[in-house]
């Protein structure tokens, strides 16, 4: 397991999340959840655009980087409980865990393999987070 102190350097690494010291700490709590080997593949390369809900754009600047790189976009929603930013933030990283994007073919596989990686990890798509989600999403 990774120590407290290079997951608090990773948090703080990510410039798009420093004004939202409840996403810090919900990226705290599910990467303090990892083994040592899920976390060193979730955090490798990866970059956070995180925005909450009434900001309409963000631009950021990133070093080059060397072979591949993954940036995780999320919205926080309006009143989004802990339990759901927990569940959201695990699942994506859950597809960071896949080492590439969905295509026609898998169909809903990669959801159900991101959801499993959550759930490995703790943080389970379960009746509360469905519940939460039928609730405020709706499908374009
Ligand atoms: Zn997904």
């Amino acid at each position: 397991m990774a120590t407290k102190a290079e997951i608090s350097k990773f948090v703080k690494s990510q410039k798009s999340i420093w004004l939202y010291r409840k996403v810090q700490k919900a990226f705290e709590d599910v990467l303090s959840s990892m083994s040592d080997e899920d976390y060193r593949e979730a955090t490798e390369g990866l970059y956070l655009m995180v925005l909450h809900e009434s900001a309409l754009g963000q631009l950021m600047h990133f070093p080059r980087s060397k072979g591949k790189f993954k940036i995780l976009q999320l919205s926080i929603a309006t009143k989004a409980p802990d339990y759901i930013l927990r569940y959201v933030i695990a699942h994506e990283l859950g597809h960071g865990m896949q080492k590439r994007n969905w295509k026609k073919s898998d169909k809903g596989r990669l959801e159900a393999s991101a959801d499993a990686w959550a759930k490995k990890w703790g943080f389970p798509r379960d009746e509360k987070v469905e519940k939460w989600m039928n609730a405020v999403t709706k499908p374009l």
